[in-house]
């Protein structure tokens, strides 16, 4: 490969929205960056078409005492949110082994702390960023909401919201959301919500494609797309070159930013990190009333969707599918985004304009991503496994991430999930 790069360089493999935040961070303490995708451009696989709400009000581990009997549900199909379609797959299994050990109270609260830790660090960090960028300032720092279609469910919440005292959430009256986002009136089920100031939307995919631009022009980080990474050349401990497709990229340190991708990459270096995909869907509209649409995102948790508006568009996503890697987006699935919007917003979009969209959140067992360096290894270090929380945490991830690469005094410790082979 003609542009190969200094032996300065940090390769960061996997230009998602994790992979670009990592290379901002590092880019802008000076080091020089090499950004190696096998896709076209910046933000091509799940960080695409997500809901680009920056869910600090969200940020739950999964796992925990109530999602035991979820699951049970899922897997006796009865679940319309969580569908377990390759119930035969041994990825499945060994994550859900791990996702069960990870049910236990104390590992819960474990767990929710790092990634709300991490959630808040990271919502900080992003008007920063658009500004140290020059961005156009297109993300939104007005909050979020979390909307109830059923009573008992809406008191379960606000009961332990009110047990927990946690500040930047607001209890509201099915009256009193639709006073602060009138376009929510359509929904006649609603019973009442949560306002969480700490909450953000923005489009992820623009950000990426925009940082990644940044990156290269004012920061001369090199982006090396259609490039698949293969394996890695290295003596000892050291790796010392990324092998691709198309020739090899010598490196100073290796960053994995890859995703569901992960397992397949550092195989062969004998540990797989136990992230599984889990696909959702998304449908995305061009709005022609925007009086009729929420400007506020929002989180429906009794039909587990969830709904954003920017640029002109607005999007819905739902389902958590177990389906390995599968990608297609069946008639039903659509049938279930285009019902939602629809009876919700049909007056105010333009039904014909539905762009449809399936992503594989990159998902722990336990929760939080895995974050460090890989003990056997100089060199080589993780940012993957942020699963329904990836634009939500990136910039706080990459800044984490370059700290402990610089040396530098970290903001935060003891994000990261565990595993053997993880530093
Ligand atoms: C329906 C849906 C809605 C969501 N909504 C939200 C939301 O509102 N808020 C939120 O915070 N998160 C949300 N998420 C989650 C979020 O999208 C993901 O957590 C995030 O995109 C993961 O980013 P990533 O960079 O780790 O992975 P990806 O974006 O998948 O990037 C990984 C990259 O690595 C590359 N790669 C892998 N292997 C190789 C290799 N060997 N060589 C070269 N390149 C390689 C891939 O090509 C890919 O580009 C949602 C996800 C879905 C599916």
């Amino acid at each position: 490969m003609s542009d190969a790069i200094g032996t300065g360089s940090i390769a960061v493999v996997g230009a998602g929205v994790a992979g670009i935040m990592t290379a901002y961070a590092l880019a802008k303490r000076g080091i020089n960056v090499a950004v190696i995708d096998a896709l076209s451009g910046p933000a091509e696989m799940c960080s695409r078409a997500n809901a680009g709400i920056i869910a600090v009000g969200h940020a739950k581990a999964w796992a925990g005492p109530q999602a035991i009997g979820a699951m049970m549900k899922a897997i006796a199909g009865r679940d319309p949110s969580v569908q377990i379609t390759r119930l035969s797959d041994p990825a499945l299994w060994r994550w859900g082994v791990g996702f069960l050990l990870n049910c236990r109270p104390s590992a819960h609260h474990r767990n929710t702390d790092k990634l709300q830790r991490l959630s808040h660090y990271s919502r900080a960090l992003v008007a920063a960023a658009e500004t140290e960028m020059d961005l156009p300032k297109e993300t939104r720092h007005h909050g979020g909401l979390y909307l109830f279609q059923d009573q008992s469910q809406f008191d379960a919440h606000a009961a332990s919201i009110k047990r927990q005292g946690n500040g930047s959430i607001e209890l509201l009256s099915r009256g009193a959301l639709i006073a602060r986002e009138p376009a929510l009136s359509v929904l006649p089920n609603l019973v009442g919500g949560l306002f969480s100031a700490a909450d953000s939307v923005g489009d992820c995919q623009l950000f990426s494609q925009r940082t990644a631009a940044y990156l290269n022009q004012a920061c001369r980080v090199s982006l090396h797309f259609n490039t698949r990474v293969t394996g890695f050349r290295r003596t000892g401990n050291t790796i010392e070159a990324v092998k691709t497709e198309r020739g090899e990229i010598a490196c100073a340190g290796v960053i994995l930013a890859t995703g569901v991708e992960t397992p397949d990459i550092t195989s062969p270096l004998g540990f797989r990190p136990n992230i599984y995909p889990v696909k959702g869907y998304s449908g995305t509209w061009t709005v022609t009333d925007p009086a009729g649409v929420p400007a506020l995102p929002y989180v429906d948790e009794t039909e587990l969707l969830a709904v954003a508006t920017y640029g002109g568009k607005i999007r819905v996503t739902a389902i958590a599918e177990f389906a390995g890697r599968d990608r297609s987006v069946p008639g039903k699935r659509i049938e279930r985004l285009t019902d939602y919007m629809r009876r919700s917003f049909g007056d105010a979009v333009d039904l014909k304009t539905a762009e449809f969209w399936s992503g594989l959140r990159p998902t722990t067992a336990a929760g939080p991503p895995y974050l460090g360096r890989i003990r056997r290894f100089d060199n080589l270090w993780i940012n993957a496994g942020h699963g329904q929380l990836g634009w939500t945490m990136s910039l706080g991830c990459g800044e984490l991430l370059a700290q402990r690469i610089t040396g530098e005094r970290a903001s935060m410790t003891d994000v990261s999930s565990r595993a053997r082979w993880l530093s």
